[in-house]
């Protein structure tokens, strides 16, 4: 069982030939828009993945939040616990070109009134294998989110996206600690990602490398480099969220975390044959299909 805290979104996405400048209007192709945020896509990640997932956190008393709910219920995350603050939703507006090149102004909207812990959401908390958090809602909930993990026994992932630095008491909660390299540097404030200085700062580490797979060390002396599965590339979008929605299902699943890595690098993988963002996110088949490769 896994539960996330994090964000929920709305996605607008406008496509054209090329990007606006400031100040201009071009023609687009089409609009799409689909339900999103680093939060509910690790959620719908973990459920495709094979675990019974809660998701906490907050969506706004607009359309977009009904939207919202609609997609994660029906993709069976469950949002018993699912705050609706008064107000806008989160809303992501992304513009791209036709070589995929984005703009994006992403609106917190209620994701950012998302603080406090319940009762009933502790709970939840406590009652799972793993917590898994990003930064896309208060840093202070997500320090609160973790240490009531901690006080449950509930292992702690955080997948530290966007780049940011990050306060000791939260890093000091954090059992499993995931980044690609930009959020690394933001992190340890090196102009290189820096694995052993991660490690003076959390027990466990992974560094995504994109098509170069990933990166797993630990303070028991783990220090393994796992290449990505070769797969033709679509779109990668998403491709981050896939891999720590499995990765959290299979550490709380008791797997050892090299295998588990190697699970999450074939997820990604699954992840970025397909266009689009949580529509892309893989099954547990698709997942098996490729890691038995
Ligand atoms: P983010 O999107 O958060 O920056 P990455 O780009 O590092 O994350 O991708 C996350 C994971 O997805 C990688 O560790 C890898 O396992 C998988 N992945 C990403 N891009 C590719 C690719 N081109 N081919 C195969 N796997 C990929």
């Amino acid at each position: 069982r896994v539960v996330v805290a994090g964000s929920a979104n709305m996605d607008l996405v406008g496509l054209a030939a090329r990007l606006p400048l400031p100040g201009e209007t071009v023609l687009g192709d089409e609009f799409v828009m689909t339900p999103g945020g680093k939060g509910a896509n690790q959620a719908i990640a973990a459920v495709r993945a094979g675990a019974v997932c809660v998701m906490l956190g907050a969506i706004g008393s607009d359309a977009f939040g009904v939207t919202i709910k609609a997609r994660l219920n029906a993709s069976g995350v469950d949002t018993a616990n699912l705050r609706t603050s008064y107000g806008a939703s989160g809303v992501a507006v992304i513009m791209v070109d036709r070589a995929g090149e984005n703009s994006i102004i992403v609106s917190p909207g209620a994701n950012s009134s998302f603080a406090g812990l319940s009762a009933a959401e502790t709970s939840a908390i406590a009652e799972s294998d793993v917590l898994v958090c990003q930064l896309e809602i208060p840093v202070e909930t997500v320090l609160a989110a973790a240490q009531a993990a901690r006080a449950g026994g509930t292992r702690v992932i955080l997948n530290a996206a966007p780049a940011r630095e990050l306060p000791p008491e939260l890093l000091a909660a954090v059992d499993l600690l995931v980044v690609n390299e930009g959020e690394a540097r933001a992190i340890t404030g090196s102009p290189e990602p820096d694995v052993a200085g991660l490690l003076a700062l959390v027990p466990r580490v992974v560094l995504t490398l994109g098509g170069a797979g990933s990166w797993y060390a630990d303070r028991d002396g783990a220090d393994e480099r796992i290449p990505a599965c070769a797969v033709e590339v679509a779109d990668t979008t998403a491709a981050g969220d896939a891999f720590t929605g499995a990765l959290a299902v299979a550490w709380g699943e008791g797997r050892d975390l090299v295998d588990a890595v190697r699970w999450a690098n074939a997820a990604g993988a699954a992840c970025v044959r397909k266009v689009g963002a949580s529509n892309a996110l893989p099954t547990r088949a698709e997942i098996d299909e490729l890691y038995a490769r």
